[in-house]
């Protein structure tokens, strides 16, 4: 089995887990047309499309895909917005498909109706986490998004995280600015700043590292407890108030 990013639009990855014999689960297909020259190139056939939420840039390529490929099975939440015969699934159930599970979990945040998969390896996150960061709360609540980032953190370490975005570098820098004495967080910058010089993805990463550097995982630490109290310059210690504090911060945070 092998994990492919195929970038898409300015910072989008479209991931593709491939199977010896060329079948291939492709997550989040925002455009058809990098999946089209991947499978063309390297003889891979989509077999099954999983789809975390219902923003374009996820699920833009499907139909075009669906044409192509018209045995592909595709899954998603349940979400009129997804106006594509899909399989619908949700929190608890699994998908089957190259003789691997992928669990879905609900993280609400993002959107109201957002899944994550996991497989034993790879955890597809979406737009539920990024890399130092998380996406911004569009239809949740504050203790929606901390109960979903609990949820994710809570899985095993040793997931390699596959999130829809190239943020990191971005991320890193708000990241930094919460958190300026975490020598692991300032190590994954130096990591991260040197991949992308190289014009490689920052991605994946395993959910350990993201434990120790991401500030929305970290929300439980005296550390960022404290930056967003000096922020807000009020004590803030409740975990809902510092997923708010911290998003809305970094909502204006211009680098
Ligand atoms: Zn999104």
């Amino acid at each position: 089995m092998r994990l492919t990013a195929l970038p898409a639009f300015a910072d989008n990855y479209i991931w593709a887990l491939v199977a010896d014999d060329g079948r291939a689960v492709v997550i989040d297909p925002g455009q058809a047309a990098p999946v089209l020259a991947a499978a063309a190139q390297q003889g891979w056939v989509p077999n099954s499309i999983l789809l975390t939420h219902h923003h374009d840039d996820h699920i833009g390529g499907v139909a075009e895909l669906q044409a192509h490929f018209p045995a592909v099975e595709v899954y998603a939440p349940v979400e009129p917005r997804i106006a594509i015969p899909a399989h619908r699934v949700g929190e608890g159930e699994h998908v089957q498909a190259l003789g691997l599970g992928f669990h879905v979990v609900s993280v609400p945040g993002h959107t109201r109706s957002h899944i994550a998969f996991h497989t034993a390896e790879h955890l597809f996150s979406g737009d539920s986490l990024f890399s130092l960061g998380c996406g911004r709360m569009f239809e949740g609540t504050p203790p929606q998004l901390l109960a979903s980032l609990r949820k994710l953190a809570s899985l095993p370490a040793q997931l390699m995280v596959c999130c829809a975005h190239e943020y990191t570098l971005s991320n890193a820098v708000f990241a930094r600015h919460v958190d300026p004495t975490n020598a692991a967080l300032s190590q994954r910058h130096e990591e991260a700043l040197a991949m992308r010089r190289d014009d490689l993805p920052t991605l994946p990463v395993s959910l350990a590292s993201e434990l120790e550097c991401n500030p929305f995982l970290r929300t439980n630490t005296p550390a960022v407890q404290a930056a967003v109290s000096a922020h807000l310059g009020r004590p803030v210690t409740d975990e809902v108030d510092v997923v708010a504090g911290l998003r809305h911060w970094k909502d204006g945070f211009r680098t």
